[in-house]
């Protein structure tokens, strides 16, 4: 690889990043950092590469999510085993129900650093540096909280791995079971529309096992039935934390950024002569980019082709971001494109970073209604091109929260939004609302 190695990104310019006062401290934290163990190995990046090219090729279908950003506050074991059971309700909704193996990756274990529409914020005259995400500084609206603490790195590198201990342990420990399909489903949600729909699936699914059970086939000898893999993902924006978790891999050779399995690039900072473009060409993970409907069809191609040079297929997902009122005038001429100069990507969408509004209460919010019509036009302009719509990115949460309006089971409205409204960063889908956008997805699956 022409002159990469971890750190050549340092040479481009580059956006989003904190200003440190401590420089010398900044490399000692950088330092330390870089003599931790990694928190996922090479061969779990390429098994997953594996997975996602087979998500390219129409053989099944990424579910992505979790957290806008994860918080040191909101760290606790209920609130990652939860994110853990909506995404396994999801994949049975889109597996048994869309008849679609799911690839499952969390936005969690390290989803901390946050970009910003703007570097400073103001509140009743005072004006004071934006907050960036716990990896960075703190959110409470006063100066000291805002100063960015390279400390903080090594914190966020201890949660994310207890974090993706729990997950390990969640998947491989039983919890994963496909004879627990009941206990997914979480109290909040049972008794409304959408949960008893899911106790619907949930009990036909029992009576298959049931029947495969007369028939021999048990969890007992069949890890199928009983595990599952949940892979993990955040946006690379800090690249000096990423630097220092960049390893090289002893049985390849190759170089990859073992804080997670795959990694993405945000809109704000996908400039093809940027110091991200520059590190993330050099590493070997699955990789991601979001697409907002600025990016031009002669700039894909040249974003694909710095990232995808051997135009391998999922290496690269792109994460189509552009509002319901956009997606149908950008979307369509980019896949054309995308399509008629033969690239393999992995088209996936988030419709949530194109829809958000501030409602008149003043809390930042997203309508559901805006986040369906998305993705129903995500799917319906692959279908008039005839490519595959790959995937979903998500924010949501396990927890029963009001922070997105709308939805069939439990109509958040504008004026509820204050009574459960917790995120660090932006608005966040609910279980119930996130469990309807599965089924709605599995039934075009289905189609
Ligand atoms: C995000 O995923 O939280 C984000 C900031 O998205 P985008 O880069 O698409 O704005
Ligand atoms: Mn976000």
């Amino acid at each position: 690889m022409n002159n990469w190695s971890p750190s050549s990104w340092r040479d481009f310019p580059i956006k989003q990043q904190p200003t440190y006062a401590d420089l010398e401290k900044l490399a000692k934290v950088e330092a330390e950092l870089a003599s931790y163990p990694p928190l996922i190995f090479a061969g779990e990046a390429r098994s997953l590469k594996n997975k996602l090219a087979d998500v390219v090729n129409g053989k099944s279908f990424l579910l992505q999510g979790g957290d806008c950003a994860e918080s040191f506050n909101a760290f606790n074991a209920n609130n990652i085993k939860d994110l853990f059971k909506v995404m396994m309700q999801m994949a049975v909704v889109l597996t048994f129900s869309g008849g679609c193996p799911v690839v499952k990756v969390g936005r969690v274990a390290g989803q901390f650093a946050k970009p910003r529409s703007a570097d400073f914020e103001e509140l009743n005259g005072i004006s004071l540096p934006s907050y960036r995400g716990d990896i960075v500084n703190g959110i409470d609206f006063e100066e000291k909280a805002r100063v960015p603490k390279p400390k903080k790195l090594l914190k966020a590198y201890n949660q994310s791995a207890a974090t993706l201990n729990l997950l390990r342990a969640f998947s491989r420990g039983g919890m994963a079971d496909l004879n627990q399909v009941h206990s997914w489903n979480l109290d909040f949600v049972k008794d409304n529309t959408l949960g008893e729909k899911y106790e619907q699936l949930a009990t036909k699914i029992a009576e298959a096992l049931n029947f495969m059970k007369s028939c021999g086939i048990t969890s007992a000898n069949t890890n199928q039935l009983s595990e599952t893999t949940l892979y993990t993902s955040h946006e690379a924006l800090l690249l000096n934390y990423e630097e220092a978790l960049t390893r090289k891999d002893s049985l390849t050779g190759d170089w990859y950024n073992c804080s997670a399995h795959m990694l993405w690039i945000g809109d704000r900072t996908r400039g093809l002569n940027d110091a991200h473009i520059e590190y993330f060409r050099g590493i070997k993970n699955p990789i991601g980019c979001k697409v907002g409907p600025s990016m031009q069809e002669d700039e894909l191609i040249r974003l694909i082709d710095a990232l995808n040079p051997e135009n391998e297929a999922g290496r690269l997902n792109l994460i189509v971001r552009m509002g319901a009122e956009k997606i149908g005038d950008h979307f369509p001429k980019l896949l054309a494109k995308v399509k008629a100069e033969g690239r393999n990507v992995l088209w996936s969408s988030d419709p949530m970073h194109g829809n958000t509004i501030k409602a008149e209460n003043g809390y930042k919010t997203r309508d559901f209604a805006a986040i369906l019509k998305e993705v129903e036009q995500f799917f319906q302009i692959h279908k008039a091109e005839g490519t595959y719509a790959g995937g979903i990115h998500l924010e949501m949460t396990g927890q029963n929260v009001t922070e997105c309006t709308g939805s069939c089971s439990s109509a958040v409205t504008q004026e509820a939004l204050a009574s459960r409204y917790h995120t660090q960063c932006d608005p966040r889908l609910n279980a119930d609302q996130a469990l309807e956008l599965a089924f709605m997805i599995a039934d075009t699956l289905k189609e």
